[in-house]
């Protein structure tokens, strides 16, 4: 685990050593608090100036998916601002620290993306902070299991839909006076975007939405040189699972069902958000990149 992504090295048994277990948490859960560990890279991302120079806004870069993203632009040579509630401060200021340790600014904004003046006020934050931007990652998300769709309330539904659409389009949106061409959108989706499950009908349906508005928007911001492309990724290990992502019994299953029989690292998401963001992609456009341990995909 503390090898680099370039090692030569087994996909199935790669990470043998993180097993998730049933557990709980409450909020929107922390990295710092889960059982076993995930890797986001911390000792084993290694840069070779792929985003020298760039500015990221990354949300949801507190932990997972996004701290792992965050952990790997600071180390190709980008200055990062990252977005999360308040109540995660603690694994923040880790993030925070390993992108400083990277050599570059960190910039960290805590507030609530569902409302919409705090998403634009954290696109102005991130602007000031990284003096510009120039790659937008979507990535923070809200995901409750439910296996009724009684019970599912107005309330997380509305709550969903705000952090995992609304958001994702108030933020868009006040970014991209801002772009300049060259500029990098990559937004989130997910698995469940083509085979949603019967326990997350809500959550899927957000997915879904996100791969149809990036598919759209891609080829509207194509021609003035901003890319806008996907990242979808399979079961990873991260808080979202444990707080109230999945039911905490099915836990130690999770991610046996993909063709690799385990589920997915944050580490190994954040080189296909390095290429969508770099210059190396250039020619790819409104593209899903699923990173889901081989489920087919349409
Ligand atoms: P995570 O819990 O580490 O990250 C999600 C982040 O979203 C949180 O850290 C939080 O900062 C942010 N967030 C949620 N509600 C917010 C709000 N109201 N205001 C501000 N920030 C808010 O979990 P993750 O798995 O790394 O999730 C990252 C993205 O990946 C999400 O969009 C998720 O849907 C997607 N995804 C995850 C999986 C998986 O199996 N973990 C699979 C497919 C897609
Ligand atoms: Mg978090």
């Amino acid at each position: 685990m503390s090898n680099d992504q370039y090692v030569f090295e087994n996909p199935v048994t790669k990470y043998d050593d993180i097993k998730p277990t049933a557990q709980k948490q409450g909020g929107p859960g922390l990295d710092a608090d889960l059982d076993n560990t995930p890797d986001r890279g911390e000792t084993s991302y290694r840069g070779t100036g792929r985003l020298e120079g760039r500015k990221a806004l990354i949300t949801g870069g507190d932990s997972g998916i996004g701290a792992a993203v965050a952990i790997a632009y600071a180390r190709e040579g980008a200055d990062v601002a990252i977005s999360y509630l308040p109540e995660e401060e603690e694994d923040a200021k880790g993030v925070v620290k390993l992108i400083e340790e990277a050599g570059r600014t960190a910039v960290a904004l805590p507030g609530d993306i569902t409302d919409a003046a705090f998403s634009r006020k954290l696109v102005a934050d991130a602007v000031e902070g990284l003096g510009g931007l120039d790659i937008l990652v979507n990535n923070a998300g809200k995901q409750q299991t439910q296996p009724d769709l009684l019970e599912i309330t107005d309330e997380q539904f509305d709550e969903t839909f705000k952090t995992n659409v609304y958001a994702m389009f108030w933020i868009t949106k006040a970014a991209l006076p801002h772009l300049a061409p060259g500029s990098s959108i990559i937004n989130t989706s997910s698995i469940q975007a083509y085979s949603p499950s019967e326990t997350l009908v809500d959550y899927a349906s957000t997915k879904a939405t996100i791969n149809a508005f990036s598919k759209g928007l891609a080829q509207q911001l194509a021609p003035k040189g901003i890319r806008v492309n996907v990242v979808a990724p399979g079961p990873i290990w991260t808080p979202l699972q444990t707080a109230g992502g999945q039911p905490t019994e099915a836990l130690p299953e999770f991610g046996e069902q993909t063709p690799l029989g385990r589920p997915g690292q944050p580490a190994e998401l954040a080189p296909a958000y390095v290429f969508l963001a770099s210059g190396e992609s250039s020619y790819v456009i409104g593209e899903t990149l699923n990173v889901n341990g081989g489920m087919p995909t349409p």
